[in-house]
């Protein structure tokens, strides 16, 4: 298989396959916080963060969500359908915590009831500032109906991993998603689902087994992404 690099991120790298329909993305052990101000690599967190993933988005599958992933190669790398990602990073909030407890004041932990549907602008030279509908009509990257449909799917997914989660004991804050279109224009969950990306809380408490632990620096990363996985019965 001839695989051609294409784009390096800050936690992943991107290759060309001979299907010009799909990729190889590999997990890197990069860690960075603060739009990249802040940077560091922890051994196996590639590897971890890709397991925390498969997790997900085979439990996405078993609830109809459709998603780039073609199969997991082996302990960092994965097969994905080849799609151009939509610069809106959708984030979904079932308790307040970081930005939004930074920018409006809101209290930690304060329950978000409807759950709150968000869209940042994926952009690190302007900050990823956060985006209103309308201003989201004037930029090229989603029609009306698109990010209808994206939101509706945001929801379900926060639903679908809410519930898995908070039956394993463990509260699911908020995460970002990212969604890409085919070759066909079909819209798809892209991207990962991992601690990276979602704040989990051991329920009832705000002990964080995700990625607060690196930007607070609150102790051992990829220990507390072990602690998580084992409490989840996921082998690493
Ligand atoms: N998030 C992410 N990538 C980003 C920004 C946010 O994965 O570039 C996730 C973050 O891990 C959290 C959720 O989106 O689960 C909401 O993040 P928030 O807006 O509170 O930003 P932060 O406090 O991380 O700056």
């Amino acid at each position: 298989m001839v695989a051609t690099f294409l784009y390096e991120g800050k936690a992943k790298k991107v290759f060309e396959t001979d299907d010009p329909n799909e990729v190889i993305i590999i997990f890197k052990d990069d860690a960075t916080a603060f739009n990249a101000q802040k940077k560091d690599s922890f051994s196996e967190k590639g590897r971890v963060n890709l397991a925390f993933s498969k997790y997900f988005f085979d439990l996405l599958h078993e609830n109809g969500v459709k998603t780039h992933v073609v199969s997991f190669i082996d302990e960092t790398s994965m097969r994905a359908k080849k799609v151009d990602i939509i610069p809106l990073e959708v984030v979904v909030r079932n308790l307040a915590a970081g930005s939004l407890c930074r920018r409006l004041g809101f209290e930690k932990g304060m329950a978000l009831n409807p759950p709150l549907c968000e869209f940042y602008l994926k952009d690190d030279a302007l900050d990823d500032p956060i985006l209103c509908r309308e201003h989201i009509r004037y930029m090229n990257t989603a029609t009306e109906e698109e990010l209808s449909y994206i939101e509706q799917q945001a929801l379900k997914v926060n639903e679908i991993i809410y519930n898995f989660m908070d039956s394993n004991n463990i509260t699911l804050v908020d995460f970002k998603l990212e969604f890409g279109r085919t070759s066909e224009g079909e819209i798809i969950l892209a991207d990962e689902i991992s601690p990276d990306t979602c704040r989990f809380w051991v329920k009832g408490t705000m002990e964080s087994l995700d990625k607060d632990v690196y930007r607070e620096d609150k102790g051992d990363l990829v220990g507390s992404y072990k602690k998580l996985a084992e409490i989840l019965g996921l082998e690493l």
